[in-house]
């Protein structure tokens, strides 16, 4: 991918989980200011309650009518209080004078610019007096046959003073903010990791991919050149006979058939990344499979003059799916053909090794060094590209056996035979876990 996308991309990654971050914050940082803000004003207002209970059964008026700082044993002198009341009761008239001037005495300078307004009774308030002091308020009308003659037929607004809890709340939500704070500057951060971490793949994949349709155009290429000039070369002698030109006739022949092949293997390769394959698991009884399977090969490999020897097989079944197990065992026996003398043998053994069985291809033709074992299985390696070239291979069939054992959860592996040629094992489970979904994902 050009830089610039890349950045692109990154950059809207990062900006996506920017807001991501900060939405959740917000919505955090509302949540927990409501909660503790309700969590404050609740006990008051339960206070307010019990008050508002107690009046409307006749309790006394005076001992709630409380000043701070003049309670007695209060060591805060009056001047130095924070708020001269926690708690007050005003008495409205039903014109909404009040009533009870003189028992709040100096207070009432403060309190005198209440008014009533009947319409809230029964209702909860935060109100502000003398522009510093928070009250919660809650109105209550008293019914006219109450006991209490003095309050009997008034109104009563209970005031519960609010001025710790608000000191409390804006402690908190000055916490909260820079709390708040540092943690979207840091969501910076993470959101700066998170959008590098989350291109890391893409990039490895978009690598991947540009490097496999490079190497599929120049694969293609080839091929497709060889036969053109073939053709061009017989336009220029129309006269000829096709005799004449015979060889160049096979070698366009022989090229568009590599040409298939290859497209095949592309397709094969292309289903393989895009998980769009069908697969079809069923039991099989694997002695007869591969019986059935390998008998075509002997043939060819006798018009070769090779041996191909299937080793007898213990009677056990398997779950896979056989056209995928026989396109594998058609590149190991292609290949085992390919790289391996006149006169020598391939021999192939299947096996039971506890809960898996075992597929072993093994040839004495040219083996491969050990420094390519893990190689040969990437897409287009090939050890030796003019030897392939000459017997026609393009470096993918073993990329496509690699695919078709990790799609049957199992793994293949080669080594060297003794005393010369490779070993191709492929181990494979018997009951492998079955679905497209389930393969383990590697790069071939
Ligand atoms: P190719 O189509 O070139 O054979 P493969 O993916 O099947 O591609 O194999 C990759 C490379 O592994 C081959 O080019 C060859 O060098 C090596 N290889 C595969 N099978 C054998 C074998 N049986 N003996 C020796 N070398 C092998």
């Amino acid at each position: 991918m050009s830089n610039k996308v890349n950045r692109a991309q990154q950059w809207r990654l990062f900006i996506s989980n920017f807001i991501g971050f900060t939405i959740i914050f917000v919505l955090l940082g509302i949540i927990v200011f409501v909660l503790f803000r309700n969590a404050m004003l609740t006990s008051t207002d339960q206070a307010l309650r019990v008050e508002r209970s107690s009046r409307l059964n006749g309790g006394p008026l005076a001992k709630k009518t409380v000043v701070q700082g003049k309670q007695p044993g209060s060591r805060v002198p009056a001047s130095k209080a924070i708020h001269p009341f926690m708690t007050t009761t005003l008495i409205f008239d039903d014109q909404g004078e009040i009533a009870n001037r003189d028992q709040l005495g100096s207070r009432y300078e403060t309190l005198r610019n209440i008014t009533l307004d009947k319409s809230q009774v029964g209702q909860l308030h935060t109100i502000q007096v003398g522009g510093k002091y928070n009250f919660r308020t809650l109105l209550v009308k008293v019914p006219k046959r109450n006991s209490d003659r003095l309050v009997a037929g008034k109104y009563l607004l209970l005031m519960e003073n609010i001025d710790p809890q608000k000191a409390a709340m804006s402690n908190f939500t000055r916490v909260l903010l820079i709390t708040m704070g540092i943690f979207w500057l840091l969501s910076i951060l993470m959101s700066i990791w998170m959008s590098r971490l989350t291109m890391r793949p893409i990039l490895k994949s978009w690598g991947r991919q540009t490097e496999f349709v490079g190497n599929a155009a120049h694969e293609l290429r080839t091929p497709l050149t060889i036969i053109q000039n073939k053709l061009e070369l017989l336009l220029t002698k129309p006269n000829d006979k096709i005799i004449d030109q015979a060889e160049n006739i096979a070698i366009a022949n022989s090229e568009s058939q590599r040409l298939q092949k290859l497209t095949q293997d592309l397709l094969a390769l292309a289903r393989s990344d895009s998980n769009t394959l069908q697969t079809n698991f069923e039991r099989t009884p694997v002695a007869s499979f591969l019986q059935q399977t390998v008998e075509p090969y002997t043939e060819i490999a006798a018009s070769q003059g090779k041996n191909l020897v299937l080793a007898p097989v213990a009677d056990f079944h398997a779950t896979l799916d056989q056209n995928l197990v026989h396109q594998l065992l058609n590149i190991l026996i292609d290949n085992a053909l390919k790289y391996s003398p006149k006169d020598s043998t391939i021999t192939l053994s299947a096996k039971v090794v506890g809960r898996k069985w075992q597929l072993v291809v093994a040839d004495q033709g040219i083996g491969v060094n050990e420094t390519e074992w893990k190689r040969i299985f990437d897409r287009f390696y090939r050890v030796d590209s003019s030897r392939s070239r000459q017997t026609g291979g393009n470096g993918l069939g073993l990329s496509i056996a690699h695919w078709i054992v990790n799609l049957h959860h199992g793994n293949i592996a080669v080594k060297a035979n003794d005393p010369q040629g490779s070993r191709f094992i492929t181990t494979l489970p018997l009951n492998p876990p079955v679905g497209l979904g389930g393969h383990r994902e590697k790069q071939v």
